[in-house]
């Protein structure tokens, strides 16, 4: 069986691109498996243990980098993400295609790490309309939204280093546009 491709997924906190992917999930062609992310942050109302995030302590967290249990980490506003490796390799060997939700430094962790990752990046059509969209979802104080917003700066000028960057302006031909690169990684 082939190996199922391993698919990094990022963008700026806000850009839309959780929604975008809720709605590729479903795409049985696709063959996607989504790698749950370990985090120290609190969960956000409605996201559930196991399925938007394994939340654990920060001991936990230090004890999964020490044993190497993780493909890549990184520290994002005040908290540590890591991606759990055995999912990861168990999922590609069955033929699924993993993606990574995660953020700029993890990705280059990953892309160093294995060099034929297809790499995504969704960048929103302006910071204004950032900063309205992670207004409107209400889930951030005043001081994480602005340092959210910093990072975004921050992170915007490497997105160079992702292989394709859509643009999140219309949702349905955002969603088609990644599908699109999905494919025709899956096809070659
Ligand atoms: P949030 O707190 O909004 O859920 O996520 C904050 C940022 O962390 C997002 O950019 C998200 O993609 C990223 N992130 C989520 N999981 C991981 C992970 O396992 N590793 C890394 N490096 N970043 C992650």
């Amino acid at each position: 069986m082939k190996k199922g491709l391993l698919i990094v997924y990022s963008g700026l906190s806000g850009v839309g691109k959780g929604t975008i992917l809720k709605k590729l999930m479903p795409m049985e062609d696709l063959n996607l498996a989504y790698s749950v992310s370990m985090t120290t942050r609190k969960p956000r109302e409605g996201e559930i243990d196991g399925v938007s995030y394994f939340y654990v302590s920060k001991k936990e967290f230090l004890e999964a980098v020490k044993e190497g249990k993780l493909l890549e980490h990184a520290r994002f506003v005040d908290n540590d993400y890591g991606t759990p490796k055995d999912y990861v390799e168990k999922m590609r060997n069955e033929g699924k295609n993993v993606i990574l939700e995660i953020e700029i430094r993890g990705a280059k962790q990953v892309m160093e790490k294995c060099p034929d990752a297809l790499s995504i990046y969704i960048v929103p059509p302006s910071m204004e309309e950032l900063e309205r969209r992670i207004r409107a979802r209400g889930t951030e104080d005043e001081e994480t939204i602005l340092k959210r917003m910093s990072k975004a700066r921050e992170e915007l000028k490497e997105v160079d280093s992702y292989k394709h960057v859509v643009c999140n302006d219309d949702l349905d031909k955002a969603v088609e546009e990644v599908r699109n690169i999905i494919l025709e990684e899956m096809n070659k």
